[in-house]
């Protein structure tokens, strides 16, 4: 390749007309991809092998293929979130002007890292951060911004937390306090990461086991706090989930608040799934007490129908944000009411960021906050009333009723053990990722395997669902002869 020719090609990737062409064809394919998925026409999920998937992909890179061939082909082997039969993982259907807003992202590239490489999504994120702020019942001295997922905004408010809290300066003198935070048993494995990358190690998590409802035992705090203290090791925070990943239980935020307050603690919730329910006038309740934390997390990805990631890191008192990431510890003091708002990057942990606040601005303009009420109790009230078909079904059992719309059951065959039962409902759950009619995911409780489900596509009815308990008996009847043979009806008498 000569130099003039390459040029060329340089110039032809950014022609106007192309791109205007090709971006027409783009959204007529997601139109119809958005039409097929939502009506249920699709399978959920094309399955492939990851070994077949990848060979598949290698062997198309030196295909001659169309841009729209290729599009609908990764359309074509990729998971269907917006299907009423997906309800795996927490990752919401998003709304289409938040793509738009996206895509419009995507293209113009402003990186966010100082004002001007973002000047309006800077000041669009002030704006969306500060709804939120106002929506937790926090007053004018909170603040927050977005940043990259749940776990990296869980890790930036432990940091703040220990900013806060410890005697010692560890940002400039390194661990030599041992440390430790109190957290759900239950809670999502990122914040025990969380701690780990501080060098809190296993003695500074200190988890707190779960009553019968799968939500922490607050009864349990005290004493946990007062052995930690017997040990040496100053506790800094508390961590609730709002609610936890597995089971979708939120925790105690009052009591935690308040238990916190007594002891000056710092406050953490971890609301990255269910924080969003501040906008449910049915739902808020349970998240009765959030407006005492001193740092929240909140997905928007998940329950707020944005693009992956969007997530919401608030905090009660604005100079905390600005204090995690400085140098100097002074800085609280010297600089109050003096902060850059419009530099993210001195509060993020993230340099160049994504224009994630348009996402949700557009989401807001287009469609209003009601939208969030509306999705986020709807989804609420079909996991309680799924929970009610599943406990008057004899070959289903319910873990526990649900808070929110995660879900966790199995199927059940009378006389069969444990081992046998966790068999065969895992087998099932191989069965249906690889048939693509449904997506659900499996979770291990109490060293049990339980079905999960979140109901994230807002087109699931309980007339989906019911079809689900249907395939899945179905499934078992076909299954049953063969986890029966394989275990050679041993298991049964255990
Ligand atoms: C999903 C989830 C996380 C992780 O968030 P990401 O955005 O996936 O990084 C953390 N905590 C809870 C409770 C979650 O549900």
């Amino acid at each position: 390749m000569n130099f003039h020719s390459m040029n060329n090609q340089l110039k032809n990737a950014y022609n106007p007309e192309t791109f205007r062409a090709l971006g027409h064809e783009l959204i007529d394919l997601l139109a119809n991809h958005l039409e097929q998925t939502i009506n249920g026409k699709s399978k959920v999920i094309n399955w492939k092998t990851p070994t077949e998937q990848l060979r598949y992909w290698q062997d198309n890179l030196g295909k001659e293929q169309s841009l729209k061939e290729l599009f609908s082909d990764i359309l074509n082997n990729s998971t269907a979130i917006h299907h009423p039969k997906y309800a795996g993982h927490q990752v919401g259907a998003t709304v289409p002007v938040a793509a738009l807003a996206d895509l419009l992202g995507a293209l113009i590239n402003n990186g966010m890292a100082i004002y001007e490489m973002g000047a309006a999504s800077s000041a669009i994120e002030k704006v969306v951060t500060e709804l939120i702020c106002r929506q937790i019942g926090y007053d004018n001295e909170s603040d927050g911004f977005i940043t990259s997922g749940g776990s990296l905004a869980n890790l930036t408010a432990l940091l703040a937390a220990r900013k806060a809290k410890s005697d010692k300066d560890t940002w400039m003198e390194g661990n030599n306090e041992k440390l430790g935070v109190m957290v759900s048993s239950e809670a999502h494995y990122c914040i025990d990461r969380a701690l780990r990358i501080m060098g809190f190690g296993n003695k500074g998590i200190i988890k707190i086991p779960v009553n019968k409802n799968f939500s922490m035992n607050t009864d349990l705090l005290e004493e946990n706090l007062q052995a930690a203290l017997k040990q040496g090791i100053k506790v800094i925070a508390v961590a609730g989930s709002a609610p936890s990943t597995a089971t979708g239980m939120y925790d105690n935020l009052l009591e935690t608040g308040r238990f916190c307050k007594k002891h000056n603690l710092w406050f953490h919730v971890d609301g990255a799934h269910g924080g969003a329910a501040i906008f449910s006038s049915k739902y808020r309740h349970l998240l009765h007490g959030l407006e005492m934390a001193d740092s929240v997390v909140i997905d928007a990805h998940k329950m707020m129908m944005t693009p992956v990631l969007t997530t919401f890191l608030l905090f009660k008192n604005k100079n905390h944000s600005y204090a995690t990431f400085n140098q100097n510890a002074q800085y609280l003091f010297s600089q109050q009411g003096d902060e850059e708002w419009y530099n993210y990057a001195k509060r993020t942990f993230e340099c160049t960021k994504l224009m994630m606040g348009v996402r949700f601005y557009a989401i807001i303009k287009a469609h209003g906050t009601n939208i969030f009420d509306e999705f986020v109790t709807r989804q609420y009230d079909i996991g309680r009333a799924f929970a009610k078909v599943i406990n008057q079904h004899p070959a289903f059992e319910l873990l526990l009723p649900p808070d929110s719309n995660i879900i966790c059951f199995r199927y059940r065959r009378k006389n069969l053990s444990e081992k046998s039962l966790n068999n065969l409902n895992a087998t099932l759950r191989q069965r249906i990722l690889e048939d693509g009619k449904f997506y659900i995911v499996q979770t291990q409780i109490a060293g049990n395997t339980w079905f999960r489900i979140s109901i994230m596509s807002p087109f699931t009815e309980i007339a989906t669902l019911e079809e689900l308990l249907q395939y899945i008996t179905e499934l078992a009847d076909n299954d049953y002869a063969q986890v029966d043979s394989d275990t050679n009806g041993k298991d049964d008498k255990c």
